[in-house]
């Protein structure tokens, strides 16, 4: 299984060596808090962290 690392900007998650959502290589493996977004317009957590696509995102990246 492929390391999992989040997005320093966006906080997506991902495997690959760049972020799928905003492109960046910042990418973290050390961070804390998991939250999975489906609906990001009517998500809270969604709109505190600027998420604006669905999936799977880290609520601390460091
Ligand atoms: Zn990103």
């Amino acid at each position: 299984m492929a390391k999992r690392k989040a997005c320093k900007s966006c906080h997506v998650m991902t495997t690959k060596s760049h972020c799928p959502i905003c492109k960046s290589t910042n990418l973290s493996s050390s961070f804390s808090g998991l939250v999975l977004i489906f609906d990001p317009d009517k998500s809270m957590i969604a709109q505190k962290l600027n998420i604006t696509k669905p999936g799977e995102y880290a609520l601390q990246v460091r």
